[in-house]
């Protein structure tokens, strides 16, 4: 099935540009270098997937005339990945009686349901509360006619999750990818990592990081992701091989799912 996967958002955690910065990337007149919080969603078979709700999704989701989301899929509930739950609203209440599922793994989901008790534990007469349920996976489950199968990566001293669906894969925030996982990121078209920067760093991957898991996975096309204000997008796309590019806001790729 034909699928379309648009990139919501490019950035690290902070945004660029980063609040308060006077770097060179945080003042560029590029778009490119603008980078809001990581996520993207996928539109197939006249279906919506979202994969994480960022601090930014409010902006995203006008800026690309979302009018309907059917699932959510949640990498990790750190903030960057969550704090746009709440302005689901307004696509939620589209589900009424039923309610816009979350998905997420087991302890990704209960620190969720914390994190917004508001919502999960209410006791609220007026309306107006986010319509979603949040629906913990183990394994790989199938949504709309297409299967998703989360791939385990570690981001610091956590295990969460990427996402491979169809011939493209979504790996947004790791350390390191084990072995057992690259196994399952064989043959594809598009594969997403994260690149925060040049620098190491304790969760994230790096450029040279990353470029090691592209020639051994060899995918078609890769794309960079959880981008930092340490990497201008011209001249940082200039210095990688054809097929890798940094990803950017408003990027569109056709895949197969
Ligand atoms: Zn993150
Ligand atoms: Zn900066
Ligand atoms: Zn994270």
């Amino acid at each position: 099935m034909k699928a379309t996967l648009t990139v919501l958002g490019s950035g690290t955690s902070m945004g660029v540009p980063t609040i308060g910065c006077d770097c060179a990337v945080c003042h560029s007149s590029d778009p490119h270098d603008r980078r809001t919080r990581p996520s993207i969603l996928l539109e197939y078979g006249g279906k919506t997937v979202l994969i994480d709700t960022t601090p930014d999704f409010r902006e995203q989701a006008i800026r690309e005339h979302v009018r309907k989301i059917d699932a959510v899929l949640y990498t990790h509930s750190h903030a960057d990945h969550i704090l746009g739950l709440d302005d689901l609203r307004p696509l939620s209440f589209r589900h009424k009686p039923n309610k816009l599922p979350l998905y997420a793994r087991p302890q990704a989901a209960d620190f969720i349901r914390s994190t917004f008790r508001y919502i999960f534990d209410a006791d609220y007469k007026f309306g107006g509360l986010a319509q979603v349920e949040l629906k913990p996976f183990q394994g790989p489950f199938e949504l709309f006619g297409a299967s998703f199968e989360p791939i385990t990566v570690i981001h610091g001293e956590s295990e969460i999750d990427g996402f491979r669906f169809g011939g493209a894969a979504y790996l947004t925030d790791h350390s390191d990818v084990p072995e057992a996982s690259l196994k399952k990121l064989e043959n594809l078209d598009i594969l997403f990592l994260d690149a925060l920067r040049h620098t190491p760093h304790p969760t994230h991957s790096t450029v040279e990081k990353s470029l090691r898991i592209v020639e051994r996975l060899k995918p078609k096309r890769a794309f960079f992701t959880h981008i930092c204000h340490d990497l201008p997008h011209e001249a940082t796309n200039a210095s990688l091989p054809p097929n890798v590019r940094l990803s950017y806001d408003g990027m569109k790729l056709e895949f197969e799912i």
